[in-house]
């Protein structure tokens, strides 16, 4: 039925479109019919002053439709970039303009003018006088409007002190309608931002000669242990998700490979529904040969973060400015290391949160901590090292001048972890035992500890959380604003 009802409209449409200078462009045209040269569409992007009074095609989103004294306008979106479309004196193809549903997709083909005054509402300062619009695709009527959506909380909170009422789109909304949701400006810009911090760490590794690999992500029995696993059946026998490349990238180097990075999906079974944990993320994973020291790995971390802050600044500013929680990184050339006991002092000395000297620093000490790095070094990014080794995995180096603590680090933005790393153990018998001290049934890694028989060099290496890394860059107070999709306890839909 609904393909019956479509095909009467493409017939119809068919029937009136081709002679007109609007319409609905017929599927039957969309359906590869005819080779087109894609040079003859120019982007909203490209399009300035100097292609004054020359033609142009152009394909976006109908953002908006508003008729003001005798004349029609519409504002065209693609990506970010928005222009002003103007329709005069033409009262058949405005009638069929103030017919379109936003969010639809047109084509449009007009000639590029300089208007007097600038235009507020749209990113490019040059408008288009239409001549042609046809429609390729009808929106339906939108769940969520995205001019409310694009509003930031800052405006809406600005809104409400004047004594307006600004519409808010609740973030459960938001992820509902997740294609919607991104194609605000700032969402837009975020996931440009993410693919930069993408692209800058593998951009880097590989001119320091790592590897890029795949690890699997089916992993037999149940990963690195523990209770966040997602189980699952392998024909027949039990498997899991991995919770991290951890094994198989530390297996890499004992491969021979020296050198690794990974940037893949993450498992993890989260119970707990928090700001910053996703039940997928993307992990940026490093793992490396060493020489003699773990501070060959924080060399690593240090240059590698510095160099992505630093295109960041440079390549991302205009993204930058489109998120609105967004405020200047302050970080330094030389990354500021710390220890563990170091860390541990000043919380002391503060006295206001409690901290154990061989546990965890919660979440409220790591905060703490970093508001008083911040006061006396004026950095929002640094390395605390020497964890307890009570507190990390079992496969992590302890110290060699006291057991109790271990050749690791956590790095720290904005007060909150995105890093995590160490020296990993490459003695076979120390593994072994660290692992049964750890509580782990040895022949359930029985593979891993097989790659440590046959020589193994000491490395370490260290796994970073894609998602998080822009939150705290960005200055956001949810993961789930910097997953494309996110995964939650909660939620695994769209
Ligand atoms: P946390 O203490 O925040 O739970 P973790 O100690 O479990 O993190 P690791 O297992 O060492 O973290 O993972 C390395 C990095 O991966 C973390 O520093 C963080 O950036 C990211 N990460 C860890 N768990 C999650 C998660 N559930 N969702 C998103 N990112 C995560």
């Amino acid at each position: 039925m609904e393909n019956l009802r479509c095909q009467q409209e493409v017939a119809a449409a068919a029937a009136t479109a081709a002679p007109l200078n609007y319409g609905h462009i017929p599927l039957v045209e969309l359906q590869s019919k005819t080779p087109v040269n894609v040079n003859d569409w120019t982007s909203i992007e490209a399009l300035n002053n100097s292609l004054e009074n020359k033609p142009v095609q152009i394909r976006g989103w109908l953002q908006t439709i508003r008729c003001k004294k005798m004349r029609t306008f519409l504002v065209i979106r693609e990506t970010s970039f928005t222009v002003q479309c103007v329709v005069h004196s033409q009262p058949a193809l405005e009638k069929f303009a103030a017919a379109l549903s936003k969010e639809s997709i047109v084509d449009v083909q007009g000639d590029v003018s300089i208007p007097p005054s600038p235009i507020k509402g749209a990113t490019q300062q040059v408008e288009i006088q239409v001549r042609k619009l046809y429609c390729v695709s009808k929106a339906a009527t939108l769940p969520i409007n995205i001019e409310d959506a694009a509003r930031s909380e800052f405006e809406i909170e600005e809104a409400i002190q004047a004594g307006k009422q600004l519409a808010r789109v609740k973030q459960d909304t938001r992820l509902n309608f997740r294609v919607l949701d991104l194609r605000t400006p700032a969402n837009q810009a975020i996931f440009r931002i993410q693919s930069r911090v993408g692209n800058e760490f593998r951009k880097f590794l590989l001119d320091k000669n790592f590897v890029e690999i795949h690890t699997p992500k089916l992993i037999a029995g149940s990963s690195e242990g523990g209770a966040d696993v997602f189980r699952l059946a392998y024909h027949g026998q039990p498997a899991c998700l991995a919770q991290s490349p951890q094994l198989h990238k530390q297996m890499s180097i004992c491969a021979g490979f020296e050198r690794v990075f990974e940037i893949g999906p993450v498992f993890r079974a989260e119970k707990s529904f928090t700001h910053r944990h996703l039940c997928e993320f993307t992990g940026l994973d490093v793992e490396m040969a060493i020489k003699m020291h773990y501070f060959e790995v924080m060399d690593v971390v240090d240059e590698l973060f510095v160099a992505i802050f630093n295109s960041l600044k440079t390549n991302c500013k205009k993204d930058l400015e489109a998120v609105a929680t967004y405020k200047p990184l302050k970080y330094l050339q030389n990354t500021l290391r710390l220890t563990y006991e170091e860390g541990i002092q000043m919380l002391k000395e503060d006295g206001v949160v409690e901290v154990k000297p061989y546990g965890d620093l919660n979440t409220e000490a790591e905060k703490r901590l970093g508001q008083l790095v911040l006061e006396k070094h004026d950095t929002e990014f640094y390395i605390l090292h020497r964890y307890p080794l009570a507190v990390r995995p079992f496969y992590t180096m302890p110290c060699n001048d006291n057991p109790n603590y271990s050749n690791s680090f956590d790095v720290f933005l904005r007060g909150e972890e995105i890093i995590s790393g160490s020296q990993r153990i490459h003695e076979l018998k120390l593994l072994e035992e660290r692992a049964q001290k750890c509580g782990i049934d040895i022949t359930t890694i029985a593979t891993y500890l097989d790659a440590f028989r046959f020589g193994a060099p000491p490395h370490g290496g260290f796994g970073v959380g894609l998602e998080r890394v822009v939150m705290l860059y960005l200055g956001e107070d949810n993961i789930r604003k910097t997953s494309l999709y996110p995964r939650d306890p909660h939620r695994i839909v769209p």
